[in-house]
């Protein structure tokens, strides 16, 4: 057990290191969930010596969400962290379930996609206007690689581009650098590493997780590491070799006409998301 803890600890330190992920004078915010992925990057920052804070935003996915506020607040108590909270309804007017009603069905998006936009423009604003240097994310290795293929899979590579330890494609003052501390760590191990230290996490998903598409992939990755070990580590460290190519396409960046936030669009897809909320409203 305390080998394994040690290893783990090890893992996280190299890939900080070796990618320079954050400086000692940093100020991190770690986007958490209240999930163990989240929890495990607030918890070791913090054991390494980094200036951290939380954020989490609060869905209002019923009982989970609270759970996971609950536990993320209790959590940072314990480790004296700061925990600042932006609930969906203040700024959006309801529940993640009451905008998706609203406009998942006009834009054919999944919750999953509805609620993904929404949390990267909330957390880069935010993190943003707390003076955050940068976010810190609990994306793991089976993350990443799922990722990277259903990207390959849906013919969209260039999206490949910000698959890395350190976001490296979109470069500006309005754009907060995220960090994935957890990026070569299996979703197993980042598992048992927050079950041996206790760490008050739900282990169910979301009941609003959309993604069969995801689910499938995961299936069949997790298949091929049976077969081949290290096949999800191999993948991931030989895409960061062929990356230059890759990010040489990412395109111009502009800012969005409505927030002022970066988008590669005149208007950014969350801007255009609210557009059908706001017309929704009124109906
Ligand atoms: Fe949002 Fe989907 Fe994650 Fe639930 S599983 S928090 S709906 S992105």
């Amino acid at each position: 057990m305390k080998d394994f803890i040690l290893w783990f600890e090890d893992q996280v330190k190299k890939t900080i290191e070796e990618y320079a992920l954050v400086s000692r004078d940093d100020k991190i915010l770690v986007a958490c969930s209240g999930g163990k992925d989240s929890m495990t990057v607030l918890y070791l920052l913090k054991k390494f010596g980094y200036r951290v804070e939380g954020l989490i935003i609060d869905l209002l996915i019923g009982e989970w969400s609270q759970a996971n506020l609950d536990n993320a607040q209790r959590f940072c108590d314990e480790q004296g962290i700061k925990l600042h909270v932006v609930s969906v309804r203040d700024v959006l007017g309801g529940s993640m379930c009451y905008i998706r009603s609203k406009i998942g069905a006009e834009k054919k998006l999944t919750t999953c996609a509805v609620c993904g936009v929404i949390k990267r423009w909330l957390l880069n604003k935010k993190s943003r206007e707390l003076g955050a240097d940068k976010v810190a994310t609990g994306h793991n290795l089976d993350d990443q690689v799922e990722t990277l293929m259903m990207n390959l899979l849906k013919n969209n590579i260039k999206l490949n581009a910000g698959q890395q330890p350190v976001t490296g494609v979109v470069k500006d003052d309005k754009f907060v650098p995220r960090i994935k501390p957890l990026f070569f760590c299996l979703n197993k191990e980042v598992r048992k590493y927050s079950e041996l230290k206790k760490f008050p996490v739900l282990y169910d998903n979301c009941p609003c997780a959309s993604g069969v598409f995801r689910k499938e992939i995961r299936e069949e990755l997790t298949n091929l590491e049976e077969k081949f070990p290290d096949f999800k580590e191999n993948m991931v460290r030989n895409f960061l070799k062929i990356l230059s190519g890759v990010k040489n396409e990412g395109g111009a960046i502009a800012y969005c006409e409505k927030c002022d936030e970066v988008s590669r669009k005149k208007l950014c897809k969350f801007c255009d998301l609210m557009s059908v909320l706001e017309r929704e409203k009124f109906k």
